[in-house]
């Protein structure tokens, strides 16, 4: 299981001679979408499975889903991991036995981000380790983690994928080609992102919606506004859509009848705060996705006039329009790229707002 993790050859041979005795706590230190949840889930495959992670049994495809009852995943609510996270998801489930036989794994997602508090609520846990558990703190600012919490642990560091190899592995995967390129691209060679792009229901929706949204923008303020409103449904069209996704995951769970298993309750309430989780960041990660596409696009249109070639677009399957000069595309360009760090670093600012001064600032600069 553990070779299968692709272009971390090094990060991967050390956990696969670590899943045979495991320290009880490591760090997975690497840029976004650099295979750290990959490298995670086999850890636990390999872990949690009778046989050391054979990729076939219960375990395993459970374990490779972020779904077995044993593992226990803690992410940001918001920009923090709070303490009270830390405490009843982490605390008092390290104290109680594991739901199934077997070792407990916890999982805790972009860990620099634990406040002081949950932090040292941790460190507790970290001290004095429970017998058969093993925690995987993720994190692309591992230095910002505290000294203390590292020094626990084991840290393995994972490097930036090339764009070459992400599309590789989405086509190993079952995407084709122009999808995986374009999923490649508009990330950055993020794979995690990449995947989600490429295997999202969504398709290229997202895009669609950018290429609408910036022909309304050029028709002056009113299009504009109308850019903003189209790209708010849209996500808000996205967000339905989630729930369908929900009902899948936890059907491994429930009975005949489809009522929730006993012994899987603690399972199915993590998987459903973890999806309302998901549920709450939904249309702000559409509504990202979408200006991405729309950077992707003005970024192309520079690109264009300064005459590279068309196999190295962002987008290279869609024509493009010329009507922009370089520096105004450039300062379009700018202007999105702005709105996705204003959304990204304040998750109370009005998204409605952010999006009419982006696309205003466009239709100004179209005119
Ligand atoms: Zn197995």
């Amino acid at each position: 299981m553990l070779d299968t993790i692709p272009g971390q050859e090094r990060a991967m041979a050390f956990m696969q001679s670590a899943a045979e005795r495991p320290h009880h706590a490591y760090v997975l230190a690497g840029p976004e979408g650099s295979g750290k949840s990959l490298a995670a889930r086999a850890f636990a495959a390999a872990l949690l499975c009778r046989r050391g992670g054979c990729g076939e049994c219960r375990d395993c495809r459970l374990a490779l889903k972020d779904q077995h009852p044993n593992e226990f995943l803690v992410e940001p609510e918001g920009r923090d991991i709070h303490v009270d996270t830390i405490r009843e998801e982490v605390w008092t489930p390290a104290s109680r036995t594991a739901p199934e036989p077997g070792r407990k794994i916890f999982v805790i997602r972009e860990s620099d981000r634990l406040s002081p508090a949950a932090a040292d609520t941790l460190l507790k846990v970290l001290e004095e380790p429970p017998a058969d558990t093993v925690f995987l703190l993720m994190s692309a600012r591992a230095h910002e983690l505290p000294e203390t919490i590292r020094s626990r642990c084991h840290t393995v560091s994972f490097a930036a994928l090339s764009e070459a190899f992400v599309v590789e592995v989405l086509m190993a995967e079952g995407i084709d080609e122009t999808h995986a390129l374009l999923a490649a691209r508009l990330t950055g060679g993020n794979l995690g992102r990449a995947r989600r792009l490429a295997t999202s229901e969504d398709g290229l929706a997202f895009r669609d919606a950018a290429v609408e949204a910036l022909d309304q923008a050029a028709r002056g303020p009113t299009g504009a506004l109308a850019a903003a409103d189209l790209v708010i449904v849209a996500a808000a069209t996205y967000k339905k859509g989630l729930k369908a996704e929900l009902e899948q995951e936890l059907s491994p769970f429930l009975d005949q009848k489809g009522r929730p298993e006993d012994v899987y309750r603690g399972a199915i309430r993590r998987i459903e705060t973890r999806f309302q989780r998901r549920e709450r960041r939904a249309e702000r990660d559409y509504v990202d996705w979408v200006l991405l596409a729309v950077s992707s696009l003005l970024r192309d249109r520079v690109a264009g006039q300064v005459g590279s070639p068309r196999a190295d677009l962002l987008n290279p399957d869609l024509a493009l329009s010329p009507d922009l000069s370089i520096v105004r595309a450039t300062r379009g360009f700018a202007g999105v790229e702005e709105a996705r760090a204003a959304l990204a670093e304040d998750l109370n600012l009005n998204t409605r707002l952010v999006l009419e001064r982006a696309f205003l600032a466009l239709a100004e600069i179209a005119a």
